[in-house]
This record gives C-alpha cells, structure tokens and sequence, in this order.
C-alpha cells in the first residue's frame, strides 16, 4: 500500500514523463531536458515577445543570455529564419550596454575628482533567463534521481549504459539536496556512470595500440572521448528543434 503511494506520488512529480523518455537516449537526461526547455523558450521568445515591453525590461537586465544560450538562440533563429527577431533584440541591447557604460564612465570621472576612488566600469549582468528555464527542468530531474526507489524506472534508466548525471548537473542537483542521502545518491550515480565510462575509454584507448586493433571498438569505446568531455561540462547544444 505505501509502495504503491509512493510510486504514484514519484509519477506525479513535476518532469517525470518527460525524464523517462529522456533518459531513452544517452547522456545526461538532465542536459537533454534542459536544453529543450531553454531551446523552447526561446523558440516562444522569437516567436511572440520580441515585443514586449517586460520581456525587454528582463533581457536588458541580464545583457541578453549567457554564452550558450546566445549562441543556442542564433540556431533557433536559424531554424525558423527569424534573424531579424534577434536583430531587433539585440540592437535594443548594445544600445542598452552602450548607455550603461557611458553612465558608468561619467559617474568614475565624478567620484574620482570627488574621492580619488573607482566605480564600477562594467554594466552588471543579471542571471540568464534561459538559464533558468533549463535549470528548473534539470532541478526536477535531479530531485526525482535523488529520491526515487532503487526499483523504479529513472533509477532503472539511469544505470543503463552509456547514461549517467554530467557534473554541472551532478553540482546542481548537490545545491538543491535536502538531505545527505539525496546527496550521496546523486554523487553514488555520477561515479558509477563515470566508472563506466572510464572503463570503455581505457579499453578505447588501449585499442589505438596497432596490436589489439583488430579486436575493434564497440560503439559505447568508439563514442568514449568525446562522452568524457561532456561528463565534465554538460551535452552539446542541439542544433535542431526539440523532437518532442
Ligand atoms: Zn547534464
Ligand atoms: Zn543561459
């Protein structure tokens, strides 16, 4: 009775669908998951708030997004030719940036002349907002990992092969634990994937060797190098429209 109200209350949890089907495919789930929260944000934002007036006010107050989601947005633009979506936006914001400095640089000449001490010469960036769309998602995700019974379906999908936590997401997850079980779960998932993978990328690289060449590489060695990277700093960004 308690297993089956405990089942029912982890399917219930906000992004559990979408966390099984993501964790269909390799990689980090939590990667997947908020690459296409951030990809669909942004889709809407090209979309139907190039605009509006709040959705400005926000953008301005983080200089646009982070260096991924920037660089995710001109692929969305490219995806739907909405180029000049992002023309728009981003004139409003070096118009932004360019104000902010002048501002700064006036207000450092003043109080130099006044105390002989500097003010800031940066304008100040708020958080990316579509940092925080992924982070919500892969908040979800790391809460449902961190608590899920050993027997259920994500626990089950994240020790298949080739799937594991990235450690960005590894660190996320570890910020918003509530308990130091949760915590240990999380860290005892991050290193039993990485096992994995380390031991695929050593059979990898002693495969290079021209004497056990012709053993061949199974497609989990063949992909280990650049999976090793992405451990460390989260999936590459897709470059085409989320599937689902
Ligand atoms: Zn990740
Ligand atoms: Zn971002």
């Amino acid at each position: 009775m308690v297993v089956a109200r405990r089942a029912r209350a982890l399917r219930d949890e906000v992004g559990y669908h979408d966390l099984l089907a993501d964790l269909r495919k390799p990689g980090c789930p939590a990667c997947h998951g908020g690459h296409r929260a951030a990809w669909r944000y942004l889709d809407a934002l090209l979309w139907e708030f190039v605009n509006d007036p709040e959705v400005r006010a926000r953008l301005r107050a983080s200089l646009g997004f982070c260096r991924e989601h920037a660089l995710m947005l001109l692929a969305v633009a490219s995806n739907r030719s909405a180029g000049s979506g992002v023309g728009i936006l981003y004139e409003d914001l070096l118009r932004h940036v360019r104000e902010e400095l002048i501002s700064a640089s006036r207000s450092r000449t003043r109080s130099a002349s006044r105390r002989g001490r500097r003010s800031s010469e940066r304008p100040v960036r708020g958080r990316c907002p579509a940092c925080e769309s992924a982070n919500f998602v892969a908040t979800n995700y790391a809460r449902i990992l961190a608590t899920a019974p050993e027997d259920s379906p994500p626990i089950e999908g994240i020790r298949r092969p080739m799937r594991g936590i990235c450690l960005p997401h590894l660190e996320l997850g570890l910020r918003h634990a509530r308990t130091e079980a949760q915590a240990a779960r999380l860290v005892e998932l991050y290193l039993r994937g990485e096992e994995e993978l380390r031991t695929d990328l050593t059979e990898f690289v002693r495969k290079q060797d021209y004497r056990f060449q012709s053993e061949g590489l199974t497609d989990a060695q063949a992909s280990s190098w650049m999976r090793a990277v992405y451990r460390l700093v989260g999936e590459p960004l897709p470059r085409k429209p989320p599937e689902r």
